[in-house]
């Protein structure tokens, strides 16, 4: 049974009603789940404010309570359950009348508990009196094309826990305030301004460090996700709009960082700016990266480590430069002495690893060879050098006496293009259009521009929709906080396609490297799910293997936990809890090891910190790093929550680093 409701009708009936009862109710909201949860929580907020009712901080207090909720795990959805009964409890011991409803990822429908109208006689119910029956027909018609129907009472949610009020889409949260009506019996803040879940604000508590909501919804159908289901297709906020309240946000609370959030941020704006969107031109994978990668026998992943060399080689480096060949001298004068090569520096006759090179830039990690037989070592010097070069991502380039000393100028062009097809290279953006930037780069350049704002972060990334213009952003705008996370997922292609991701791990590993060889310090986190349906001790292992190489400052791993309405729920070869426990732990020590190390670059930085957090009892600081890593200082009374703080980095405490103000 579907009723509609008649807006006209609503706004007519303001009249008759009094807003002034509104004024008194109180509302709690109690948030489950990821950011974008909390972001859609401000969203409730501001629209139940500008209704008239209040914010309260327990349920004890309120009127309304709502939770938003999240579905990725099982345990999350029973928790929810545990209160709405502990509510219940509440209700009959004290007499008040509570409303309860749900919104978020458990929602699948809007609507209200079924005791709320009357199929008989609700032409005789006041709070029916609301809706226009007349028009129901055509009006059914509409919402139905919308997608918004109210009066769902045969929402699951309802059968599971009678208790429950009301339902809420939270892409159908303009609704809120008609069900409130529907409920009370009186008009509670209709505006068809906010009758569009993008265009309600958020409202902030004066935090310097806002959430911006950019996009929802997804267009993906990952076998294991039910978010297409239940926030459908992607849909995009205008590019001024968001602007225009990254601007407000910081004239009106004096924010400093933002995040901008969506289910797929790096897809921003694809529907509306199809045209924009090369794919082929904006593929960030070069030739060269590929092609180094692929020689290389661990595939050429970077470790970032200090290139270490052999102490005795010092001196045996230096004779070498005194005694330089013609060729080498050639190459060096002509080419690459005095930055003839856009301003990269090269140095002679360097000491790395076993080895001395004629040329090294280690801004390019590039290495050059004059005959590469030079240097009296063994016979399969090249070959074994070049494998052990590539395990620190330097590319080792040669050439011979002739082609040095008979064309230098087809050396030097040689060289050009080598370093334009380099992901080290400042200028390998060159062949990128800047007509052909993808929208979210121009959204993050715009809100680059906004004065007052430091810091620019967003969540959550798709690689399969990653473009090299996005990954540049965070060397190119210097709000663009050098830190990423995007969800892996897996490290094993199959189960990749089993759970219909579209990229490879091989892309993710590229886009990894591309981000780390750009900045070793590069901050990365990811989401990785063991135990999908059919995973297998081999592809779990190659999982683990991932994640040594991508070397993640965090990961969220997650148990796989079947959710209904899902593809993934209904595969065959649901791997046992204790199995997926055990992988869990395992996944889990070693995120801790590689968190260790992570950490351990950072003692003796100097970073800037955001105070996010004063504890009440001890006073502690934490705050984080540009690159998301959360610092904590002892208690100092100058400190407000939200300033920027210079530090030291001088120690590791567990998961966190311990800084001191400088
Ligand atoms: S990309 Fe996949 S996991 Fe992420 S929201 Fe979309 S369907 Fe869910």
């Amino acid at each position: 049974m579907t009723l509609t409701i008649d807006t006209q009708k609503l706004a007519a009936l303001r009249t008759v009603f009094q807003r002034g009862s509104a004024a008194q109710r109180k509302f709690h909201i109690q948030t489950f789940g990821c950011q974008m949860n909390h972001a859609d929580s401000e969203k409730i907020h501001m629209l139940l404010t500008q209704a008239g009712l209040a914010k309260v901080d327990t349920w004890e207090e309120a009127d309304i309570v709502i939770f938003n909720t999240c579905s990725v795990r099982q345990k999350g959805e029973d928790k929810v359950f545990g209160f709405v009964e502990e509510i219940d409890r509440l209700r009959q011991q004290t007499g008040r009348d509570i409303k309860v409803g749900l919104t978020g990822c458990m929602t699948r429908k809007t609507g209200l508990n079924k005791k709320y109208y009357d199929y008989q006689g609700r032409k005789n119910t006041t709070k029916i009196e609301l809706l226009n029956l007349d028009q129901e027909k055509k009006e059914k018609r509409k919402e139905k094309k919308a997608g918004i129907s109210l009066f769902n009472s045969d929402d699951e949610l309802f059968n599971r826990v009678d208790t429950i009020d009301f339902v809420v889409r939270i892409e159908e949260i303009g609704a809120l305030t008609t069900l409130l009506s529907i409920m009370y019996g009186e008009d509670i803040g209709q505006d068809d301004a906010f009758q569009s879940y993008l265009r309600v604000r958020q409202e902030r508590d004066a935090s310097r460090s806002a959430n911006i909501i950019i996009q929802t919804g997804c267009d993906n159908y990952c076998t294991f996700c039910i978010v297409p289901y239940t926030r459908g297709h992607e849909v995009s906020r205008p590019i001024d709009d968001i602007v225009g309240e990254v601007v407000e946000s910081v004239l009106q609370h004096g924010t400093r960082e933002v995040t901008l959030l969506g289910q797929n941020v790096n897809s921003y704006g694809k529907e509306t700016r199809k045209n924009l969107w090369n794919a082929g031109e904006l593929t960030w994978v070069t030739s060269f990266a590929k092609e180094v990668s692929e020689q290389s026998e661990d595939g050429g992943f970077f470790t970032h480590n200090h290139i270490p060399y052999r102490d005795d080689l010092k001196l045996k480096a230096q004779e070498l430069r005194k005694n330089m060949t013609w060729p080498e001298k050639s190459i060096w004068y002509q080419v690459l002495r005095k930055d003839k090569l856009s301003g990269y520096r090269f140095l002679r006759q360097k000491p790395l690893l076993e080895y001395i090179v004629d040329f090294y830039c280690d801004e390019l990690k590039i290495v050059i060879e004059i005959d590469g037989d030079s240097h009296d070592f063994q016979q399969d010097y090249d070959e074994t050098r070049t494998k052990e070069f590539s395990k620190y991502w330097i590319s080792v380039l040669r050439f011979t006496n002739n082609e040095v000393l008979r064309n230098i100028d087809w050396v030097y062009q040689k060289l050009v293009e080598f370093i334009r097809l380099n992901p080290q290279s400042r200028s390998s953006t060159a062949p990128l259009q800047r007509s052909s930037v993808t929208p979210f780069r121009e959204l993050l350049e715009k809100i680059n521009e906004v004065p007052g704002l430091d810091r620019i972060r967003f969540t959550s990334s798709n690689p399969h929709d990653m473009t090299r213009d996005i990954l540049d952003a965070h060397f190119d705008l210097e709000k663009c906080c050098p830190y990423l996370h995007f969800a892996l997922q897996s490290g094993d292609n199959d189960l990749l396609k089993k759970m219909n991701r579209k990229h490879s791990y091989d892309d993710f590993r590229l886009q990894v490297e591309y981000l780390r060889s750009r900045d070793p310090l590069f901050g990365i986190s990811t989401d990785i799910i063991v135990g999908f349906p059919g995973e297998t001790e081999e592809q779990f292992e190659n999982t683990v293997r991932a994640f040594r190489e991508c070397e993640f400052d965090f990961a969220y791993i997650a148990r796989y936990s079947p959710r209904k309405q899902t593809y993934a729920a209904r595969m065959p070869w649901q791997v046992p809890a204790d199995v997926k426990a055990k992988r869990w732990d395992r996944l889990n020590s070693l995120m801790y090891d590689i968190i260790q190390q992570r950490n351990q670059l950072m003692i003796g930085r100097e970073e800037v910190i955001m105070v996010s957090k004063i504890d009440q009892e001890d006073g502690a600081i934490s705050g984080r790093t540009r690159n998301f890593k959360e610092v904590f200082l002892p208690k100092n009374d100058t400190i407000q929550l939200w300033d920027l703080i210079p530090v030291k980095i001088i120690g590791l405490d567990r998961w966190v680093l311990q800084g001191r103000v400088l």
